[in-house]
């Protein structure tokens, strides 16, 4: 199978940007997945990564990503194709099916166009053929990463609640909620997450920024749902946040 290699790919401008910085001092540094079986391969990119103010977490298996991405949140996740189990293609597949649309940086052995080919179709955002330079590495995934803030979603919505990024502000149907700083982020994760059940672990980590869990926050992320339900759900037919006992709480449509 001929396909100039040009043709299956999606980022032609991921070279160009070697000379760009890794995260600015200040922000959150991104959080990146590596799913990778090869252990040495695994730590080297680990490593690189970290080197560059990224934080990492490895997963060996497919079936440990599936759940990683699952049940945490990712700027981005670097996988390898030749997996045990379910490949990364596999993987990748049924995270789309998801509707997860975190960007996938595909790794790909050298020989095997269709790899790259179905890895695209399966919705890939990149791919990286082996071997490759860490440079390389870094500068894919630097890019990825800058494509998603540029295309990042500013309005949010669920049936009829409404949330704009930019100007700040929340509605359900025609009346405005007034949320407190925190509430809007609360309702924002939840909203990035719709259809997924967020524990409190993840509020704690990805809202709060407590990265350990030294102070117990269960007490304060449940009373802030509280009034977060209340402002959102009071008065209408159709309940939007739903608590999933022992798990945590869900963001979907569903009638009483
Ligand atoms: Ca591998």
């Amino acid at each position: 199978m001929a396909i100039p290699l040009e043709q299956v790919r999606k980022t032609a401008e991921t070279r160009s940007s070697s000379s760009l910085a890794a995260p600015k001092q200040g922000q959150a540094p991104p959080r990146v997945l590596i799913v990778e079986d090869e252990r040495k391969v695994a730590k080297a990119i680990k490593e690189g990564l970290e080197g560059n103010s990224y934080l990492v977490r490895l997963a060996h298996t497919g079936e440990d990503a599936f759940f990683l991405v699952n049940s945490e949140h990712f700027d981005l996740v670097v996988l390898d194709v030749m997996l045990p189990g379910r490949s990364g293609i596999e993987v990748l597949s049924a995270i789309r099916k998801q509707g997860q649309k975190t960007p996938v940086l595909l790794l790909t052995a050298r020989d095997s166009i269709e790899d790259r080919v179905l890895g695209l179709d399966a919705g890939a955002d990149d791919y990286l053929v082996k071997p490759w330079a860490c440079p390389e590495l870094l500068a894919r995934v630097r890019a990825l990463l800058r494509r998603g803030t540029a295309e990042a979603v500013t309005a949010l919505r669920r049936q009829d609640l409404e949330m704009d990024v930019v100007s700040r502000s929340a509605k359900r149907g025609k009346r405005m909620i007034d949320l407190t700083t925190r509430e809007f982020e609360l309702l924002q994760y939840l909203l990035r997450h719709q259809g997924q059940v967020v524990s409190r672990e993840m509020l704690a980590r990805d809202v709060w920024k407590e990265e350990t869990r030294h102070s117990p926050l269960d007490n304060v992320i449940d009373v802030h749902m509280v009034r977060l339900r209340r402002k959102i759900d009071e008065g209408f037919a159709t309940k939007l946040l739903r608590t999933v006992r022992g798990v945590g709480f869900v963001l979907k449509a569903e009638a009483g």
